[in-house]
């Protein structure tokens, strides 16, 4: 691809540039990160500005209220926006950067008239329901049944880690409709609507002292057929639609995030072997931005983003979990002066590892299906 900007991507640069420097100095000071209805109310209002200027789902199609961007305008979009140090989509994470790309991938007309809009213009916050307790790497495991009765189908189960759970009004649920069948194909992916009878929604508290997740708990829910996306028992095909757009360029932001931290870092760091470490991970982010780059061309080409995705959930993962290591150590020192921030950071990034995926299951995914190599010994937990 060319990286130089067409015309047409510098006169949007250009505008772009122009309603950042306008919009951001009138938008209130960002909440604190305990303080639940302020940031909904918070990162609600930043998505319905970006809808109101026409920036919001740059990628996705104008007739859902987005804007149809070519790849070379979403790539200007992501640099504009982090250059400025916008916010970023916060509680409209899982609406905007896998549930609604889901939608327009798999849904049907009736599900993106009824959800698209809403979702770009922050009218509707999402959450994902997909891991249980027995079933987080070993996702086809999973035990939450749906049994189909008329109209709806009645589901049962236990849900666990749902970001968001507590705020989201719609849920990406993963269901098993076929106990009978081998395990990925017994799967029906179903949008929940998180205020029907029979849930409970009990939030977890985090090591920051924050309620990121909840349990959720489904008793005789009666979730209508309509809400199904895709057909009954393919919905472990549509999960990974939802993977490759969770794991491709959703996590932009920690990229970001890790290069500015880095930044304020360098000054501080004399020793020789650690300026080396910090040289290393300022490299791969860099890396994995132009890889996020590669990722946004062959998403708008192909639909979904490609092989790269997997890479990049490694690769940032990983790079943002050896800078927090390293922060502290210069941090034990005395040497650095962002404290509590960077303290939260090392904390909150040590779950990266672990969200959207393992590190242990990227790298199967990986071997096994990027590389080609032999498939895995069975895991003494599960049957996989
Ligand atoms: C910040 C954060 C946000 C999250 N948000 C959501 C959400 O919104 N919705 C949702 O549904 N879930 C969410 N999750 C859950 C997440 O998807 C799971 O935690 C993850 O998939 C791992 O599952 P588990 O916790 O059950 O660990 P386990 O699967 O029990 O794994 C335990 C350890 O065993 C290793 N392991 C397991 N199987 C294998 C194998 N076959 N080969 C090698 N090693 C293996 C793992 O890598 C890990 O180190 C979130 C998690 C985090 C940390």
């Amino acid at each position: 691809m060319d990286l130089r900007d067409s015309d047409v991507e510098a006169v949007f640069r250009a505008e772009l540039r122009g309603w950042l420097e306008r919009t951001l100095p009138e938008l209130p000071d960002a909440p604190a990160r305990d303080d639940w209805p302020a940031r909904v109310a918070y990162d609600t209002d930043w998505q319905r500005r970006l809808f109101e200027a026409g920036y919001a789902g740059v990628s996705w199609p104008k007739e859902y209220g987005g804007r149809d961007a070519s790849p070379g305008e979403q790539l200007v979009f992501l640099e504009e926006t982090t250059r400025a140090r916008a916010p970023y989509v916060g509680v409209n994470f899982v609406g905007t950067l896998h549930a609604g790309p889901t939608l327009i991938a798999e849904g049907t007309e009736a599900q993106k008239d009824a959800h698209l809009p809403k979702i770009l213009r922050g009218d509707e916050v999402w959450c994902q329901c997909f891991s249980e307790p027995d079933a987080g790497s070993d996702l086809a495991g999973l035990t939450t049944r749906a049994v189909r009765d008329g109209d709806d189908y009645v589901v049962t189960g236990r849900k666990i880690w749902c970001s968001f759970g507590h705020i989201g009004r719609f849920g990406e649920l993963l269901v098993r409709t076929d106990p009978e069948a081998p395990k990925h194909k017994g799967i029906t992916w179903l949008i929940l609507p998180m205020d029907l009878p029979g849930i409970e929604v009990r939030p977890i508290e985090t090591l920051l002292g924050s309620s990121e997740f909840c349990e959720v708990f489904l008793d005789e829910v009666r979730v209508p057929v309509e809400q199904r996306v895709g057909a009954e028992n393919d919905g472990w095909r549509v999960t990974n639609v939802t993977f490759s757009f969770e794991r491709g360029t959703a996590f932009v932001s920690e990229m970001v995030d890790g290069l500015r931290l880095a930044e304020e870092l360098a000054p501080s760091v004399s020793d020789p072997a650690e300026r080396r470490e910090l040289a290393h991970v300022i490299a791969e982010l860099d890396a994995l931005w132009a890889l996020t780059k590669r990722n946004v061309t062959q998403a708008a080409a192909s639909g979904a983003p490609g092989p790269g995705a997997m890479m990049l959930k490694l690769g940032y993962s990983e790079a943002r979990d050896r800078l927090g290591e390293l922060s502290m150590r210069v941090l034990d020192r005395g040497a650095f002066d962002v404290g509590d921030y960077a303290v939260e950071e090392r904390l909150r990034t040590l779950s990266l590892p672990i969200a959207a995926g393992t590190s242990q299951i990227q790298r199967n995914i990986i071997g096994e299906r990027l590389l080609g190599l032999p498939k895995e010994r069975p895991w003494p937990r599960t049957e996989r």
